[in-house]
């Protein structure tokens, strides 16, 4: 049989096992566009929200209207959403830097936070400008089997522990992200010893996933990046913070300057697409998880260790493939690369990346410069050789790629043709 048959028949195979998460995705899909849908109509979004100013930006309709829409959906007494917040790490640093002061303790509770924190933290020498440098003192309870242990949470609080950090998505670790069940049930146990502490999620990959977000299971303060699920694909800058309104507007402060946060930033020429990206973005995220269980399928299918399996339920976007070969994660995203709608003649290759400790390899043919909410594949070299894939604005783009890039993968013999014997 031709490769292009038994690959024809390992998609067909896959996507009719994944019927049930097709549905259970519209399902969250459905729930979160109304989520959506009411906070347009509460803040009475107009047309003439969807222009922005300029300077400095006073008396921003279009930033209120998001920032209102923002409040709504995520369940905050206040939002601080521009497309001046470069990242997320830009908006994780404002609520850190913003909330912390000299001897204060910040506890992260999902172990090691996201590669790109660690500088901001203190935890890679001695970086000007770190948390550390200022005497804020950083500690972290480390996973136990992937999951919060709260017996060592406690052991780790002190008196001076002012806030909790907790890492929704996996980052560049190979667990599963933390769910919004076993969250609340983490915030309750919290507060209840601890009721003045600051719990702050960082958000990143998860939101609409499910049907609740972090603010709803009892968190006080998330930020993400708006290149990422909320922007919808659409977005071509920006980060967000949600939350308690003195900690957003203490983040705010820190972001732009002490009491100006909230009344001085343009929207410039973002709040169109800023809204229409947050309209977008139920959708664009159930197209990626549409993605991510195909591609889970496919890869459990020929034998190679995935993460979360195919029909596991989720809490962000993110797919991890287990190589377990350096030559081929790099050749699987270079071939990911190569589907791309933009920069599709780049091969990629290992580079430093600032903020990453190490090479990474980033496949990234977005329409907006390192946006993973568009088809990208990506990963530390390093072992396992796990490669974490994400993102895909429409199903039919990331079937293709991903239906593509393993034709062109069996067809070099780079992946042994033998895996696909296992079908029939
Ligand atoms: C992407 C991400 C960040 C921030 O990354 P930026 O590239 O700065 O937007 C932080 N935490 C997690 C878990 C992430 O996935």
């Amino acid at each position: 049989m031709s490769l292009k048959k038994r690959l024809d028949k390992l998609f067909e195979k896959v996507e009719d096992k994944i019927i049930p998460i097709g549905q259970r995705t519209n399902e969250i899909c459905r729930h979160n566009t109304e989520k959506v849908l009411n906070a347009f109509l509460c803040a009475g979004v107009g047309e003439e929200h969807l222009k922005g100013t300029t300077g400095y930006g006073y008396n921003d309709l279009g930033r209120d209207a998001i920032e209102s829409v923002y409040a709504k959906i995520f369940n905050a007494e206040l939002a601080f959403v521009r497309p001046q917040v470069i990242s997320g790490t830009h908006a994780i640093t404002a609520c850190l830097f913003g909330n912390l002061r000299p001897n204060d303790e910040v506890l992260s509770i999902t172990g090691k936070p996201y590669d790109t924190l660690l500088p901001i933290l203190g935890m890679m020498g001695n970086i000007s400008g770190s948390l550390k440098e200022y005497n804020i003192v950083y500690k972290e309870a480390p996973l136990v089997n992937g999951d919060i242990c709260l017996h060592q949470v406690f052991e780790k609080i002190t008196k001076n522990t002012k806030m909790i950090y907790i890492q929704r998505s996996k980052g560049y670790d190979l667990r599963p992200s933390v769910n919004m069940e076993r969250l609340k049930y983490v915030i309750k146990e919290i507060e209840d010893k601890f009721p003045n502490v600051i719990v702050f999620v960082d958000n990143c990959y998860g939101e609409f996933v499910e049907k609740l977000e972090p603010l709803d299971m009892g968190a006080h303060l998330i930020a993400g990046s708006l290149i990422k699920n909320p922007g919808g694909g659409l977005a071509s800058s920006g980060g967000y913070i949600c939350g308690k309104h003195e900690y957003v507007k203490a983040a705010s402060d820190r972001a732009v300057a002490p009491g100006l946060g909230l009344e001085m930033g343009p929207a410039l020429e973002s709040p169109r697409l800023l809204l229409q990206g947050i309209f977008m973005a139920p959708h664009v995220v159930g197209q990626a998880l549409k993605g991510a269980a195909l591609t889970a399928g496919v890869f459990e299918e020929i034998g190679f260790p995935v993460q979360p399996r195919s029909l596991d339920e989720r809490s962000d976007i993110v797919q991890i493939i287990e190589f377990g070969d350096k030559g081929l994660m790099l050749k699987f995203c270079q071939e990911i690369q190569r589907f791309s709608p933009i920069d599709s003649r780049l091969t990629v290759e290992p580079g430093q990346l600032p903020g990453y400790d190490g090479k990474v390899v980033m496949a990234c043919g977005a329409f907006v410069q390192g946006s993973s909410i568009e088809l990208s594949a990506d990963g530390p070299m390093r072992e396992p050789f796990a490669c974490f894939f994400q993102g895909g604005l429409t199903y039919e783009h990331i079937r293709l790629a991903l239906y593509k890039s393993l034709y062109n993968l069996f067809d070099g013999d780079i992946i042994d043709n033998r895996r696909l014997n296992t079908i029939y």
